[in-house]
């Protein structure tokens, strides 16, 4: 479908041949609104001239001269260095390329040329490395001398200077862009209208100009976001009937009164929003975010409790076999007490037993139906499904999660995190979820009574002496050796020859077991069962014991080449010792080698808050890589920073709110153009904004 001109194909812009539509077309522009948001990956600033013999060092500037000489140097074999001497009254300026000996060709003594770019002193001489070159005198309207230059990402058979010239004629043509933005909404905001914006972006008359136009369409990538999030959730959750449960019955009840202590504040108000949601008549779609040990059990069996007294069921996921082994025991153990029939269902669920939660399921008599992914599978069928609970603890799985909401009608959703994310990122990527958090844990199960600390080579004896003093006392410890990146296959000989070492060398007199990936479910199952039970001293593990694995009286846990792993896995990871009111140590084995492995020692060591932790993660890594897999129905952010505009986050969300309050499928005329963005924005993951 052609929506608008900026959908032509990008050989309408004039100098647009087929070779060069192709050399587009391998950077992914194909029409030419594409290749009007082909954005500058940098300016160059030349509006600075001076005379050669006081050109300010270390900023860009743009110089005048004539060429003296031209000189070809070859001091290696491989390597030939183009020196061009420009001279004027006041002294001389040397351009500098390497491996470009034609470029001897395009210079004579005497020519007027200049110069632009970085100056540096070499060897007494002020230099610029590979400067822009443009003849004086020359008719070329494109010049850009004493401007702000754009460099536009470059690619094979089309050089950045050329993609400049055809932005240009872009720009020249078809450059009027209609404002999708509402004008209201625009002055409310103080933004720049699309049209200057798109021109400031390319070819800014100055540094201002740039970073308003930059402002204004990294909010409108926010707000197109932003946009498909509330249709989405519009979809989702207004637009159709769900069930209203009963929130206020007697399992509810009972299940409040055998709990062992008092709820945490956090835990109260989050669990009141998800009943609010329960017991409306429409599909609840929220998201429960809590650190490790901030108590997203007990709150989750609240809600499966309110689905006992509906008369429904419910079905809660866990990412892996371990985790839904856990589940049954603590999970089960609160819904035993209240009275809620429950099961357990795996991968490792014997055939008969199998048959039998299948029909339980069916029939309706299991009320609460526990598991991993086995859950999604065809043969899994309820009566009257009405809750879904998704541990995605940091796996964000979204199929999975409308897998398993897909076994019902209009079933109410509720997805479990155990990842603190900052709110930016939240809002950005599970903009469509309403979400509840568990910021602090639990009185005496706090991050802060685990010591995390870095221990260097040297300090291995000292490490290994605390896993004794910890054993002496009755507790366990974990000692996890992972391969991050490696395969598992890798990763687990590697804890296999630690585990043995251990075993012969370190802790003879020790018990170590020895628990991978790679081991078979039900040998997994046991050496868990024997850690819990105490018969066990120390586990030697992969990352399998990162997701949510609970053992309370472990209380010391060593990371061997802890540098290796990102921040929130080293959190996960710690998160799994001084869970039992013990205290805790989490010792790091790490001698950082690079920069980037320093700060993350020290961010993991300094901080033992989740989402303070994030917040820094965020910070060191950029929202790109904070989540392994890129979501659905995520575009892109081109300008857009999660962290430089985090207000902007804000901002779009209120307004795309507003917007589709107001008008829930966009259909208000004056709406259209922000329709086409949103959709061109969302592209092939439209269906997933506009489904539900
Ligand atoms: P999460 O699922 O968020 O990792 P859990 O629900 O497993 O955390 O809770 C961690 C531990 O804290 C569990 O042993 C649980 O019994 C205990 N706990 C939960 N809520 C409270 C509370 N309000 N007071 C005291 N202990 C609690
Ligand atoms: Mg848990």
């Amino acid at each position: 479908m052609r929506l608008t001109a900026l959908d032509e194909p990008v050989t309408a812009v004039r100098f647009v041949d087929a070779p060069r539509a192709e050399a587009l077309a391998r950077v992914g522009i194909a029409t030419v609104e594409d290749l009007l948001r082909h954005y500058p990956s940098r300016w160059l600033d030349l509006r600075t001239t001076a005379p050669l013999g006081s050109l300010p060092l270390g900023v860009e500037a743009t110089a005048f001269g004539t060429v003296h000489e031209v000189v070809v140097k070859r001091p290696r074999p491989r390597l030939t260095i183009t020196e061009v001497a420009l001279v004027d009254d006041t002294g001389v300026l040397v351009g500098v390329w390497f491996n470009q000996p034609y470029l001897q060709q395009r210079f004579r003594p005497g020519d007027r040329v200049a110069f632009a770019g970085t100056v540096q002193m070499e060897f007494g001489l002020r230099q610029m490395r590979t400067p822009f070159v443009e003849r004086l005198g020359s008719s070329d309207d494109a010049s850009w001398l004493g401007r702000i230059l754009p460099v536009h990402p470059a690619t094979e058979g089309l050089s950045s200077n050329w993609i400049r010239r055809l932005v240009s004629e872009a720009l020249a043509q078809f450059g009027d862009l209609p404002d999708p933005l509402p004008a209201a909404l625009r002055v409310r905001r103080g933004l720049v209208p699309l049209a200057f914006a798109i021109r400031a972006i390319h070819f800014p008359d100055d540094l201002e100009a740039r970073d308003a136009a930059r402002r204004r369409l990294a909010y409108d990538e926010m707000l197109a976001i932003q946009m498909g999030m509330a249709l989405r959730r519009h979809a989702v959750v207004e637009e159709r009937r769900g069930h209203a449960h009963r929130v206020d019955g007697p399992l509810h009840a009972a299940l409040l009164a055998s709990l062992p202590f008092d709820l945490t504040q956090d835990q109260v108000t989050a669990s009141a929003e998800i009943l609010a949601d329960m017991a409306a008549p429409r599909p609840m779609n929220r998201m429960l975010l809590g650190d490790v040990g901030s108590g997203k059990t007990v709150v989750a069996a609240i809600a499966l409790a309110a689905v006992g007294d509906s008369g429904t069921q419910a079905a809660m996921m866990a990412p892996t076999e371990v985790l839904a082994r856990q589940y049954a025991r603590a999970v089960g153990e609160l819904l035993d007490t209240a009275g809620v029939t429950w099961r357990l269902l795996t991968g490792s669920t014997p055939t008969p037993q199998r048959r039998d939660i299948l029909a339980g399921a069916a029939s309706g008599k299991v009320t609460v139906l526990l598991g991993t992914h086995a859950l999604l599978t065809e043969a899994v069928t309820f009566k009257r499904l009405t809750l879904a609970i998704v541990d995605e603890q940091h796996r964000f799985g979204v199929t999975q999660r409308l897998g398993l909401r897909g076994k019902g009608e209009a079933v109410d959703l509720l997805v479990m995190t155990a990842t603190p994310i900052p709110r930016s990122l939240a809002l950005t990527f599970y903009g469509d979820l309403d979400t509840s958090y568990l910021r602090r844990s639990p009185p005496g199960r706090g991050r802060e009574r685990v010591t995390t600390r870095l221990v260097p080579k040297s300090g291995r004896g000292e490490a290994y002496a605390s896993v004794r003093a910890a054993v002496a006392q009755g507790r366990q410890a974990y000692v996890i050796c992972a391969l991050v990146d490696e395969s598992d296959a890798l990763e687990a000989k590697a804890a296999i020859r630690e585990a043995e070492r251990l075993r012969t060398h370190v802790f003879k007199d020790l018990r170590v077991g020895l628990l991978t990936g790679q081991m078979r479910p039900g040998e997994k199952a046991a050496t868990m069962e024997s850690f819990v039970d105490g018969s066990l001293d120390v586990l030697v593990a992969t990352t399998v014991v990162e997701v949510g694995v609970d053992v309370s009286n472990a209380t010391v846990m060593i990371i061997e080449d802890a540098d290796r792993f990102g921040l929130a896995q080293l959190h996960q990871l710690r998160g799994r010792v001084g869970r039992g009111g013990h205290g805790g140590q989490a010792l790091l084995f790490a001698d950082p080698r690079t920069e980037d492995g320093r700060r993350r020692m020290k961010a993991i060591t300094s901080t033992a808050d989740g989402f303070d932790l994030a917040e820094q993660d965020l910070r060191l890594r950029g929202e790109g890589q904070m989540l392994g897999e890129r979501q659905h129905g995520l575009p892109e952010l081109r300008l857009a920073s999660i962290v430089r505009d985090a207000d902007l986050v804000e901002a779009a969300r209120e307004n795309a709110h507003d917007i589709v309050t107001a008008d829930p499928h966009l259909t208000d005329p004056r709406h259209a153009p922000l329709m086409v963005a949103v959709r061109r924005t969302y592209g092939r993951d439209w269906e997933w904004v506009s489904s539900g």
